[in-house]
């Protein structure tokens, strides 16, 4: 169990390593951001930075001997670089978290094998593949790339009138996988925490609005019956238990008439889990700080309504407009803005739990 003044390693100095160390900080813990990019976000609230490669074994070692414990805001981490630090850290979330949801095909291969429903698939690795997929699955569709995809990126849609040819150019030889469509009525996601001793607490279901293939909004509580939220609830502690878990993780559904059906999971905190921040006592940054450090979870039950909102690009222009009706604004410190980059996030308070 780490103790004050005791540090968390974490890979990946964006938003998300931020938030995580000023939760850490709250609980007189010290972070250490390792992040290839200078200036992190992070970078202005963390104890250290290391501005290093991930294929740079040397800081890559330095950093896991000045820390206690290692974690991770982004899921890109290559393998390699956990090669390195494993061998001198524990790390949280484990490899096997990373590894399958580093891959589409891994992950809906594992949730597959829970019992948990996806979208149909199909691997595709070459046009040939491509044509096979589209005669199995059919379409409308969407071709992703297997991995490195995030926000909508590296993903087409095929229709009818789709060219399977310019599809795959389009895909640059990335290995990919084909996903049926999913006519789901609306998406929801769960954001849920485990500790090694195996609790689990499981976040309320937030209702996500995506814009351009990115978050646009969260609000809690989002429209499910009763059975449906447990449904959502007991997949995550499925998810969590299996890979024997530790820290939060974000599961992405899609809602429809025949039940939930899985879209990815993220080893991380999750931007879909921010409204957290002043929906709960305990939100999602401590409760993974709370995890990794080997402490018990906090109380994550809501105790209010509350719509989170991105501030994408020059969204965060229009602050001096909406801070009177945000009952939090978190800026990232990013000092270039640029179209597609998430910037910031307000949390509004629409009311008591309901
Ligand atoms: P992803 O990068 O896989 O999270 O996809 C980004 C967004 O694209 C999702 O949040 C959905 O809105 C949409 N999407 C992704 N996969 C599918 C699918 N199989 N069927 C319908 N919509 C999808």
């Amino acid at each position: 169990m780490l103790r004050t003044g005791d540090t968390i390693g974490i890979l990946g100095g964006g938003q998300l390593g931020r938030m995580l160390s000023v939760a850490a900080a709250r609980l007189g813990i010290k972070t250490h951001i390792f992040e290839p990019s200078a200036n992190p976000p992070a970078g202005d609230v963390a104890h250290h930075v290391t501005t290093a490669a991930y294929d740079d074994h040397v800081a890559l070692t330095a950093f896991a001997q000045s820390v206690d414990v290692i974690t991770y805001e982004f899921e890109n981490i290559p393998a390699e670089a956990l090669d390195v630090i494993e061998a001198l850290r524990p790390v949280h979330p484990n490899r096997r978290a990373l590894a399958t949801s580093q891959d589409r095909m891994t992950e809906k291969a594992f949730l597959n094998g829970l019992g948990l429903a996806t979208a149909p698939f199909a691997n595709v690795e070459n046009l040939d593949d491509l044509v096979k997929a589209i005669d199995q699955i059919g379409v409308p569709s969407i071709l992703k790339t297997r991995r490195f995809g995030y926000d909508g990126k590296g993903q087409s849609r095929l229709t009818a009138d789709t060219d399977p040819a310019a599809a795959w150019a389009d895909m640059a030889d990335a290995p990919s996988v084909l996903e049926g469509f999913i006519e789901f009525t609306h998406e929801v996601s769960v954001v849920a925490a485990r500790t090694a001793n195996g609790a689990i607490s499981c976040f309320d279901p937030g209702e996500n609005v995506h814009r351009d293939g990115i978050l646009h909004t969260t609000t809690v509580p989002a429209r499910l019956s009763p059975a449906q939220r447990t449904d959502a609830v007991l997949l995550a502690a499925k998810i969590l238990n299996e890979l024997e878990y530790v820290g939060v993780l974000g599961v992405e559904l899609f809602v429809t008439p025949r039940g939930l059906i899985v879209n990815e999971i993220a080893p991380r905190v999750h931007n879909s889990g921010h409204w957290t921040q002043n929906g709960c006592v305990t939100d999602q940054f401590e409760q993974h700080i709370r995890a990794v450090a080997g402490w018990p979870l906090g109380d994550g039950s809501r105790h209010s309504n509350v719509e989170m909102e991105n501030l994408i690009g020059d969204d965060v222009d229009r602050i001096p407009e909406i801070a009177g009706t945000a009952t939090a604004i978190h800026l990232y410190g990013k000092a270039d803005v640029k179209a597609g980059r998430k910037m910031g996030h307000i949390n509004r308070v629409t009311g008591p739990a309901s």
